[in-house]
């Protein structure tokens, strides 16, 4: 893959380490960088410069002033689970790791809100308030290591998110550090329709290329007073896929709707969570409804019924929190599980309206006949959110590269229904050529124009989510150059 040299203690690395307070607030020896040269998304690596970890605001706006005054690149990271390469150092950027800033700074039910530090994990929040009765909504998979800065950049999804929404419907307010070192407070913590421009929507979601964010107010909710949990399984994907659709359209929006395919099924029943899914079955539904106790059995009633007009082989609703949550552990495991099948798999993620469901899981099945790579599917079904986890070996020559072919193809398929490349994982660099499947040159400059508004000189985090010319072309060949190479 595409390393660069060695790194040296250069005059910039004193300087940044005298900002930063306290033990280990730099990194800058090569073996110490070589953790931080991909994030999820591992086809590309580069080293960064330096890792610096401040300790709070101020010192985060001392880092990004400096960068700006000394024309270094420098990028955000929390957690580094990211998927497509949002968190990678194209350009040998600072890593500003947001990880010692991880602190819960106050909690207020009664107005239903929580303030946390960037470095917080996302689950640590439902644990700290769960025996009050509240939670934190968006549970992307990752939730027990990813951190709520990182989901705000990305605008992480989650199973739970078809009934409460992504991120973005759960962020009232934000302190971000812009990269001219400004320190500002937008979002005026969830006052409805407030004045001025909706710059919380634009920053939720814009994957670390405006401003690095440095304290966030999240909503948080009560308790749902009942759950119950289906687990279907059927002989047939397309039953599977007409379930789905007519559920919601039945009226029923349940808190999670997920499927998992035949070679999904293998992956998570082969590693660390197996629950005894019968492996001949071609797809399963793992359905979640919750709300005030008197309508959910009419609910479940009813989608059992739904199942059963589909075919269903075997449907079971969980006896108790303990099966739920095995069941629940065996799904949220999915992605890793491919490894206990499959040396390496490329993660996709693409949108579909519900109703191509069938359709597109068939063109997944020809392009993983036609590239000669096994594909999984593992997905949000009640959203339209596709995961196709291409399952390849990268010793293979060639591989690497079939398998981001077939990941392209995939989500060219999403995009000739009317649906898009991302719905939750971002474009970083991994999706930047297809940003032009769904975006014009006209509309991708548009977009362009504002980041260059926030992020004028073009330190912060260059070369990710939009093409620009020349630039994703470069990053194709280097990728390409390093398969070939491998
Ligand atoms: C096994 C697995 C399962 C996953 N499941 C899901 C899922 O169900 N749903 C989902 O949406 N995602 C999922 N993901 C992807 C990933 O966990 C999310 O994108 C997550 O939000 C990334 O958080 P992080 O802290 O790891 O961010 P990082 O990977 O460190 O960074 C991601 C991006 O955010 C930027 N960034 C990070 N912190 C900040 C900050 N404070 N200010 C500004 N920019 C910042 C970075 O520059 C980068 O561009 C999964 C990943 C894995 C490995």
């Amino acid at each position: 893959m595409a390393r660069t040299k060695v790194r040296s203690k250069d005059k910039h690395i004193n300087n940044l380490a005298k900002i930063v307070s306290g033990p280990y607030s730099i990194l800058y020896d090569q073996e110490d960088l070589l953790a931080y040269d991909c994030d999820g998304f591992t086809i590309h690596k580069h080293l960064p410069k330096a890792v610096v970890f401040p300790n709070n605001t101020e010192e985060v706006a001392e880092l990004v002033k400096y960068c700006a005054e000394n024309s270094l690149p420098y990028l955000a990271r929390g957690a580094g689970t990211g998927l497509s390469g949002g968190a990678i150092p194209l350009n040998e950027e600072v890593i500003i790791s947001l990880v010692k800033m991880k602190r819960l700074l106050s909690v207020d039910l009664e107005n239903r809100r929580a303030v946390v530090e960037p470095g917080y994990v996302n689950l640590k929040l439902t644990n700290s308030i769960a025996d009050k009765g509240y939670y934190y909504a968006p549970d992307p998979s990752s939730q027990s290591c990813c951190t709520i800065g990182g989901n705000v950049a990305e605008n992480a999804g989650g199973a739970h998110c078809l009934k409460y929404g992504v991120t973005t419907n759960h962020i009232l307010g934000l302190e971000v550090v812009l990269p001219n070192g400004e320190i500002i407070e937008i979002g005026h913590d969830g006052i409805p329709d407030a004045p001025g421009y909706d710059l919380l929507g634009l920053l939720t979601g814009s994957e670390g290329t405006l401003g690095i964010v440095t304290k966030i107010t999240v909503r948080i909710l009560k308790n749902p007073e009942a759950k119950q949990t289906v687990l279907a399984y059927f002989d047939h994907v397309e039953d599977g896929s007409q379930a789905v659709s007519d559920i919601i359209s039945a009226g029923i929006v349940p808190a999670a709707l997920e499927m998992m395919d035949k070679t999904a099924i293998e992956g998570v029943e082969a590693a660390s969570f197996p629950v005894g899914h019968p492996k001949d079955i071609e797809a399963l539904l793992l359905i979640e409804v919750d709300g005030v106790s008197a309508g959910i059995n009419e609910q479940i009633n009813h989608i059992l019924q739904v199942c059963k007009n589909h075919h269903v082989r075997e449907v079971k609703v969980a006896q108790d929190e303990q099966e739920r949550a095995r069941w629940w552990a065996n799904r949220k495991t999915g992605f890793g599980a491919m490894g206990a099948i499959s040396a390496d798999y490329l993660v996709q993620d693409g949108v579909i309206p519900r109703s191509k469901l069938p359709e597109v899981l068939n063109r997944i099945n020809e392009i993983s006949a036609e590239s000669g790579l096994r594909i999984a599917n593992i997905f949000h079904a009640g959203d339209g959110n596709l995961h196709p986890l291409i399952l390849f070996d990268a010793r293979i020559p060639g591989a690497s590269e079939k398998a981001l072919e077939a990941g392209s193809a995939c989500l060219q398929v999403c995009a000739d229904v009317g649906g898009s490349i991302t719905g939750e994982h971002g474009v970083g660099i991994e999706k930047i050529n297809e940003m032009r499947f769904i975006f014009t040159d006209e509309e991708i400059a548009a977009q362009t124009n504002i980041r260059e508004v926030f992020n004028p000189n073009n330190l912060l985090n260059a070369g990710k989510l939009f093409p620009s010319p020349g630039r994703c072309v470069e990053i194709k060949k280097e990728m390409k150059a390093a398969m070939a190479s491998s």
